[in-house]
């Protein structure tokens, strides 16, 4: 997620800039979330996971 646009509630001054703590408190929160923008959680990781242990299986069960 880009937060180079988000304008603060607090300041009305972009939220990049950390002018006020709300600014910088939510700065920080976006970066915690990193490249992925919380968008990739483990339970996705662990079906995918899933999904190809169970492709790999199928595939092996075919070609023996
Ligand atoms: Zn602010």
């Amino acid at each position: 997620m880009t937060y180079d646009r988000l304008v603060c509630a607090n300041c009305a001054a972009p939220v990049n800039e950390g002018r006020c703590p709300v600014c910088r408190a939510n700065r920080a929160r976006l970066q915690q979330e990193g490249p992925f923008g919380g968008g990739l959680n483990p339970m996705a990781l662990i079906a995918l996971l899933a999904i190809l242990i169970a492709a790999v299986a199928l595939l092996a069960h075919q070609t023996a």
